[in-house]
């Protein structure tokens, strides 16, 4: 054996077969005995096993450090195909997609420069030209990026440099410019913001209606009031599909607000991406076609393995704002086309491929069927929490969240509040049922979150029912002091 273990090569190319299709039979293993949607190991004992391996002891070879791989890593694993597995935007994964994984890993190509991959550029192109034209910008262009908090950094990167473009530096102005979204939108624009230079008062909240969306006479408002304070308004960002409740803000008035005053309007499509390819929905993000820039998560709603996102950009000139130049990527050589220049990564993964494989495979409209049935699947549930004697429905939603709290008749709202968290942690420690917990209008609730498209209604009264009495349980046990001041929106 050599020193560094062993290589993927000419070589080895039997080597490699050997290795992975045993690595590939164990995990397989795994999926056919998958009955929940993890163990109930204690954390510490996780803790426990891992540092109990030192990673200075004398090496154990390829195949025993993939069993050991198995036996450590995969059997405690969080399965987010598991019917009850409701806990986040953790889809399970297409198969073409994971094989193309596979590939990935092997090949190891990296779609920076063109000279890396070749026709691996070519494809990612074709891709997001493909998600382009389903947004609906008629010659638009993108990148495929780590997630939707790097795409939504992209887009405001791209925004204040869109902004400061007719000032001699990039330096921010003072009063410093000013982003609109809502306090339902997602945390990373705010965290990008912060990464840009901006100060937290830079980003504004908008007002919403009583689901959660933006109101279209409110970003006027606020527009007009950031101006008259002296301040330029940098960004819009709508949200196609929130968080917590699924709602899609009003895109088409927002982007009339948007042309008006002559505002970058971004979409955060993260989540309701999927319903660009949806057979009965894809009207819920009309509009999506006004914006200058749109996030999407192919690993939320396009059943993609982690990472696989976008940033697509109705005008190609946009993505050059972020372009940088860097002799030894040869950037003078125009017949070459360099995703780099698109890019904030150097080194990127060909995420692409997944999505390619999944389309030429299965095709867009069986993606869009899939995220159909979980938003189907939510509406029924819905309906089996309203008439549930044990469960309130928090709020409706628009894609497949469910917002829920557990208060039967006697329970002050004090109590039922301060179970939230402790009915979340109690289920992950057993690892039957796995929910999460939010905020909403300032109150704390539960959550699921529904993606698995082969999940029936069943199933979810199944896992309610063990909702419900691990709450009662809880309760009984005195896991809250009878008469407790409910947790607020600290939690969050
Ligand atoms: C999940 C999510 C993001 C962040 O995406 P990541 O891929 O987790 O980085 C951004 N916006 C919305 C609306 C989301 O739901």
């Amino acid at each position: 054996m050599t020193p560094i273990n062993e290589m993927l090569s000419t070589a080895t190319a039997e080597r490699y077969r050997q290795v992975v299709r045993a690595t590939v039979d164990r995990t397989a293993d795994r999926f056919a005995q998958v009955d929940r949607p993890t163990t109930d190991t204690p954390a510490a004992e996780l803790r426990r096993r891992v540092r109990a391996i030192d990673l200075d002891a004398p090496p154990i070879g390829t195949d025993r450090a993939m069993a050991e791989v198995d036996d450590l890593f995969v059997r405690e694993a969080v399965w987010f195909h598991d019917p009850a597995s409701m806990a986040h935007l953790n889809c399970p994964v297409a198969l073409p997609a994971v094989a193309a994984e596979a590939v990935l890993a092997a090949v190891n190509p990296s779609v920076d420069t063109w000279d890396q991959s070749r026709i691996g550029t070519e494809m990612e192109r074709h891709v997001v030209d493909w998600v382009a034209s389903r947004i609906g910008f008629v010659a638009g262009d993108g990148i495929f990026t780590s997630g939707g908090s790097q795409s939504n950094l992209q887009a405001l990167l791209l925004a204040r440099e869109a902004m400061t473009a007719n000032t001699s530096t990039s330096t921010i102005p003072t009063p410093p410019p000013t982003v609109f979204a809502t306090a339902e939108s997602h945390f990373s624009v705010r965290k990008s913001a912060r990464l840009l230079g901006l100060p937290d008062d830079a980003v504004v909240d908008v007002a919403t209606d009583d689901a959660g969306r933006m109101l279209p006479t409110a970003l006027a408002t606020a527009i007009a009031a950031a101006r008259a304070a002296g301040r330029t308004p940098m960004a819009v960002v709508a949200t196609g599909g929130t968080t917590d409740r699924g709602v899609i803000d009003p895109l088409e008035p927002i982007a009339d607000v948007c042309d008006l005053e002559d505002v970058w309007l971004h979409v955060d499509a993260a989540y309701g991406c999927g319903l660009l390819v949806s057979p009965t929905r894809r009207h819920l993000l009309a509009g999506i076609e006004r914006a200058r820039s749109v996030t999407a998560d192919f690993h939320k709603s396009f059943f993609q393995p982690v990472s696989s996102s976008a940033l697509v950009v109705r005008d190609p000139a946009d993505l050059a704002r972020a372009s940088w130049h860097a002799d030894y990527l040869n950037p003078e050589d125009a017949t070459e086309p360099n995703q780099v220049d698109k890019s904030l990564q150097t080194t990127r993964r060909f995420d692409a491929l997944k999505l390619w494989a999944t389309l030429r495979a299965s095709g867009a409209q069986a993606i869009g069927r899939a995220f159909d049935a979980v938003i189907d699947l939510a509406e029924q549930t819905h309906a089996l929490v309203a008439a549930h004697d044990d469960l309130v429905l928090v709020a409706p939603t628009q894609l497949s969240t469910v917002l829920f709290r557990w208060q039967p008749a006697g329970v002050s709202d004090a109590e039922a509040d301060a179970l939230v968290g402790p009915l979340r942690a109690a289920l992950l420690a057993e690892g039957r049922v796995l929910i999460a917990k939010t905020v909403i209008d300032g109150r704390p609730c539960n959550k699921l979150t529904l993606l698995n498209p082969d999940t029936t209604i069943e199933q979810v009264e199944r896992s309610l029912a063990h909702v419900v009495a691990t709450a009662a349980d809880l309760r009984a046990a005195g896991a809250v002091p009878t008469g407790a001041t409910g947790a607020t929106g600290a939690t969050r």
